[in-house]
């Protein structure tokens, strides 16, 4: 079996948002490592609205999680700066939640309670000054929330700014080890530390719970300046939102739907994005719609992130699910102190990729899908 390259120290498996800014952390740290994947930047990261949104994406039951995505949150900008924050098309001007009708005020009333519990900055709008915020809002929206702490990127960006800083060897590995990993080749890569950023693919690779679940998503593509601040709404009870890049472009999302490794865009989903976004920013009814997608999250079982050393001494950076755009700054940073023998940034006793062992094993792939809305 031949050698693909000179041994590097770390060998990353996984070439999305999180194995490239896990490389990039360790180059930076003076750490030599290369990533390894067949079509990086194809997964998760290609689909994602770039969402940096700790408070929106608060949920009942979820304050560990919370913790670490406030910590995410406040690792971006750094992050940013260095990637360029214009080059990624890094935006701070926050983000307004949205309810359409009498019904869906009442499940974001109980939301803005739970965000004043956690002692999260929220402002709560009537509907005039949630108009006022975002005049392409349709008139019959009850009220909202406003998150001055939520931003957005634009993760292709991102991904296409990470690749020009890390190498990355073009093919996909069949076996991992913590000290090796052999390409579905047959060649072999020999390091110190494997690193397994895999997303929805980790659970097929190794034996962690993680499941891919679907998300379709629209790029709508308007003037500059259409729509300024993102949008997520509550219509009729589901969940929608829409994204905006400084160049006009808008992305809609996205669905969530258990349905393994599929990503074919179906009318259905499409359907269900278009009827609730134009419910709720019918001005957007006459802009081209110039792709749809699908894309699969990485998901365990608690939807929290799989991040740290396993018993088989592989570190684990993955099951990022809704949040992997927001968190993979933090988890970069995590996974090299790991790696260097430091004490990482975050406590990461929650997402330890052994706190399923004592799971009983049909539990294992089937959490509950959130009905709130989908990163
Ligand atoms: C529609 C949608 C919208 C989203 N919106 C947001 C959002 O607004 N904000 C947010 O924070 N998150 C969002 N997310 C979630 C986010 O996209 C993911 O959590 C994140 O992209 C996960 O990154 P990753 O690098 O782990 O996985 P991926 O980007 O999926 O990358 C995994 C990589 O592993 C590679 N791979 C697979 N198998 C192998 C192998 N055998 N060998 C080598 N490489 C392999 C794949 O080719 C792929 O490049 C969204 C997701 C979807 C689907």
């Amino acid at each position: 079996m031949a050698d693909l390259s000179p041994k590097p120290d770390v060998i990353v498996v996984g070439g999305g948002i999180v194995g490239l800014s896990v490389g990039w952390q360790l180059l930076q740290d003076g750490v030599e490592a290369v990533v390894i994947d067949a079509a990086p930047g194809t997964g998760a990261s290609h689909a994602a609205a770039g969402m940096l949104a700790p408070i929106h994406e608060a949920y009942w039951g979820e304050s560990h999680i919370l913790g670490l995505n406030l910590a995410a949150s406040q690792a971006w900008p750094a992050f940013a700066d260095q990637l360029g924050a214009d080059a990624i098309d890094y935006c701070r001007n926050g983000m307004l939640m949205a309810a359409y009708s009498a019904d869906d005020k009442a499940l974001l009333d109980s939301l803005g309670d739970l965000h004043e519990q956690e002692g999260l900055p929220v402002q709560r709008l009537r509907s005039r000054e949630c108009r006022r915020s975002e005049p392409l809002l349709a008139p019959s929206v009850r009220g909202g929330v406003y998150s001055p702490l939520d931003h957005h990127v634009n993760p292709r960006r991102v991904v296409a700014e990470l690749l020009k800083r890390v190498p990355v060897i073009a093919v996909s590995a069949a076996e991992i080890a913590r000290d090796q990993v052999v390409a579905d080749d047959g060649r072999r890569v020999a390091c110190q530390q494997v690193v397994v950023a895999a997303g929805a693919w980790t659970g097929r690779l190794l034996g962690v719970p993680v499941r891919p679940v679907k998300g379709q998503i629209l790029r709508l593509s308007g003037p500059e300046g259409l729509l300024g601040l993102p949008v997520r709404g509550v219509v009729r009870g589901s969940s929608v939102y829409a994204v905006p890049r400084s160049d006009g472009e808008i992305v809609v999302g996205a669905t969530q739907e258990e349905q393994g490794f599929d990503t074919r865009v179906t009318a259905g989903g499409v359907y269900e994005l278009l009827r609730d976004v134009l419910a709720l920013l019918p001005g957007l009814s006459e802009v081209d719609l110039v792709e749809t997608w699908a894309g699969l999250r990485p998901g365990a079982p608690d939807n929290a992130p799989i991040i740290g050393a396993g018993d088989d001494g592989i570190v684990y950076a993955t099951g990022h699910y809704r949040n992997g755009i927001l968190t993979a700054p933090i988890t970069a940073a995590a996974v090299a102190a790991l790696v260097q023998g430091r004490r990482p940034p975050v406590d990461l006793s929650p997402f330890s990729p052994n706190r399923f062992d004592a799971m009983p094993a049909a539990r294992l792939p089937d959490a509950e899908p959130l009905s709130g809305v989908a990163g």
